[in-house]
């Protein structure tokens, strides 16, 4: 693990498996370093936002396809089926991580707008990109992660696989997903601000740690500290929200309306390349 140089992951919930993790850095590494895009305004993004359009484009085709095309063999029938659920997949994953940046806005305005300014050291906006995916599909083995580097050039400045001044947070899909969005959110509010410094302490106090539940939680790591009270600040804002409006629906619940409501309302907008035959920029499907 090396911040200075590499990535940094900041994790809520751990399973020790560690020997995964240094593989999914490596490659998280390699993926930071090769994008790189600049945005004018920093703000919450949808980290499935890029293959939302191909995926809405290419299922009703695909679909059809697999409706009409007569001699297919057994073989490329699977082919397609199986091309159709990643896209499935993609739609709803970017429905549910709207859904939960919808439910953060809502439930904590004063959280949600105050990251929605994410600045770096040098006042340049940082985008947050979240995504709602499985645990199988997860590239770390973490149920919540922070992921970000910086680079040799301007050690000031965060980038992640969405390019440079961006970050990404990764969620599994649970109930206490926006609890976890919270603290990582806490993470960034400290790390973004202070990253060449944090790096720094990153690298001296977590490159060879094998106690992965420590790493962004020891006693004089600001980060932990402002994941904890970001936490606090969600649970307060969480509790007033309920009482006047009651709970909001389960995340769960909405996952199963979500997969519903795709079953029987495909999404049918027109459509360019399918973006299974490009690279796949996170390597862990
Ligand atoms: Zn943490």
């Amino acid at each position: 693990m090396n911040f200075g140089n590499g990535v940094a992951i900041i994790s809520h919930n751990v399973i020790p498996r560690y020997e995964m993790m240094n593989a999914s850095l490596r490659v998280l590494f390699c993926v930071a370093l090769l994008s790189v895009s600049i945005h004018s305004h920093g703000k919450f993004r949808n980290g499935h936002e890029s293959r939302l359009r191909h995926a809405q484009d290419s299922l009703p085709i695909l679909r059809q396809q697999l409706a009409t095309s007569k001699g297919l063999s057994l073989y490329e029938k699977q082919r397609l089926k199986s091309r159709i659920a990643e896209l499935k997949r993609v739609v709803i994953y970017h429905e549910l991580t709207r859904d939960l940046l919808d439910r953060l806005k809502v439930i904590s305005p004063g959280l949600y707008y105050e990251m929605n300014d994410l600045r770096d050291r040098r006042g340049r906006p940082t985008d947050i990109y979240v995504r709602l995916i499985p645990k199988q599909s997860s590239r770390v083995p973490f149920a919540a992660a922070s992921i970000l580097s910086n680079t040799g050039i301007d050690r000031d400045a965060p980038t992640s696989e969405h390019g440079t001044h961006s970050v990404a947070v990764d969620l599994w899909i649970s109930e206490r997903a926006l609890l976890m969005l919270s603290h990582e959110l806490g993470h960034l509010s400290y790390i973004v601000p202070n990253l060449a410094h944090y790096s720094e302490f990153y690298r001296k106090h977590y490159r060879n740690s094998r106690n992965l539940s420590r790493i962004g939680h020891l006693s004089t790591d600001n980060s932990g500290q402002c994941a904890r009270d970001f936490e606090k600040r969600y649970v307060t804002d969480y509790r007033t929200y309920a009482k006047q409006f009651g709970r909001p629906p389960s995340i769960l619940s909405t996952h199963a309306r979500v997969r519903r409501e795709l079953r029987d309302r495909p999404p049918s907008t027109p459509a360019p390349a399918p973006w299974y035959e490009l690279p796949d920029i996170t390597t862990n499907r």
